[in-house]
């Protein structure tokens, strides 16, 4: 049976003891990793962005898990690629507190694009061969630190969606080309979780503050108060899904994964209760309320049903983060010198809107997706139901 703890926190500053308990409740660091293995420790660094904003794992949880892989006599190693881009690595490592934490606990940081990689095929029918960085391949050993947040492809990423930076650099971005459909994503994201879970020692989530609305980047900061881990990290997403009141019957992922809401009431819970920590109003992005329809109706409706990214152009500063993000080369830039999105091109896989740093890209709806989808900027006032 899957077990998870949950453990209150509502202050950075008290990470390593909500840590040591969360791991301590699913078994102990020593039930997970023996001395002297190398031990990838794996948050989620998607952008340059100061911890306060929520976008990254915090550098303190980082610290409290380095401290644990010491304890256990084993090797820590910290990276991740983050989304994009991105090139300049120690920029990123400085402005999320990753090169002060390694520093201070003497764990080596490593960039994945600079490790090397290689290529193999994991039996998804889109990519032919998925590339891995050679951290991830060559270490004995993950621990996956991801960030509660939601995700404007993916509606939620925790879990098994911060394993896709385990593939290096560009090549994210360009996996998206061919999968740029919510099924043929969610397929990608199970293949490399059931690759990667030989190696998978446990998971615990960084949900102190989180993410909601227009994740993973542009969202509302939420104090959730807790972090939560398990050995099971399918396991782990499903039961803090359904804590959050989503349709996890609806969440592809998990069907891919065979996870149905009725295993999430066969979970082991150990810790404090997830009930008394979860408030009322998360709010779920509704870019993806297309894929939810029958699909003989968004046939049938064509081009007449369609959200895409629209710029901002009181909010852009022009820095073309967007431009280079897209898979498709569907942003340009216009008589106005702004860029601008080709709509004829663009596959609404929202890479653009994930990695702007300055929230400057908004959703556009057609007139008859604004039937079915309610304005995103309305607060979901509807209290949290006990699961
Ligand atoms: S939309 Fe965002 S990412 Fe694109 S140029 Fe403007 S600020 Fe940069
Ligand atoms: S413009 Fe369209 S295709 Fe390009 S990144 Fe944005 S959503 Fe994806």
């Amino acid at each position: 049976m899957s077990k998870i703890s949950v453990v209150k926190c509502n202050d950075y500053s008290k990470a390593q003891d909500a840590v040591e308990r969360a791991v301590e409740l699913i078994g102990g660091i020593s039930s997970f990793i023996k001395p002297g293995e190398k031990i990838l420790i794996k948050p989620n660094l998607l952008a340059p962005r100061d911890p306060k904003e929520a976008v990254t794992t915090h550098p303190e949880i980082v610290r409290a898990v380095i401290k644990l892989v010491k304890k256990a006599k084993a090797i820590p190693i910290v990276g991740d690629s983050p989304g994009g881009s991105i090139r300049d690595i120690k920029n990123l490592w400085r402005i999320t507190g990753m090169i002060n934490v390694c520093d201070d606990e003497g764990a080596e940081l490593i960039q994945f694009e600079a490790a090397g990689a290689q290529s193999i095929d994991i039996g998804d029918k889109n990519i032919r061969k998925v590339t891995f960085s050679k951290a991830v391949l060559d270490c004995d050993g993950i621990i996956n630190i991801p960030k509660l947040k939601t995700h404007s492809l993916m509606s939620y990423t925790g879990g098994i969606k911060n394993f896709y930076g385990c593939i290096p650099g560009l090549l994210k971005v360009e996996y998206h080309k061919y999968t740029s459909k919510i099924r043929d994503f969610s397929t990608l994201l199970a293949n490399i979780y059931k690759f990667l879970e030989p190696k998978i020692r446990f998971s615990l989530i960084d949900a102190v503050i989180a993410m909601d609305g227009t994740g993973p980047s542009g969202g509302n900061i939420k104090e959730l108060d807790f972090i939560a881990a398990s050995h099971d990290t399918a396991a782990l997403d499903a039961y803090i899904l359904n804590a959050l009141n989503y349709n996890i019957s609806k969440y592809y992922l998990f069907k891919k994964l065979k996870i149905s809401k009725h295993d999430v009431s066969k979970f082991e819970i150990a810790g404090d209760n997830i009930n008394d920590l979860i408030f009322s109003g998360f709010e779920f992005p509704r870019t993806r309320i297309l894929d939810k329809l029958p699909k003989s109706l968004v046939i049938f409706l064509g081009k007449f049903l369609w959200i895409q990214p629209e710029i901002n152009e009181s909010v852009c500063r022009k820095c073309l983060v967007c431009g280079k993000s897209c898979p498709v080369k569907a942003i340009y830039i216009n008589k106005f010198n702004f860029p601008s999105v080709d709509r004829s091109k663009c596959i609404s896989c929202f890479c653009c809107h994930e990695m702007c740093p300055y929230k400057a890209i908004d959703f556009k709806k057609s007139l008859l997706a604004k039937l079915f989808i309610k304005d995103d900027r309305k607060k979901n006032t509807k209290k949290m139901q006990s699961n």
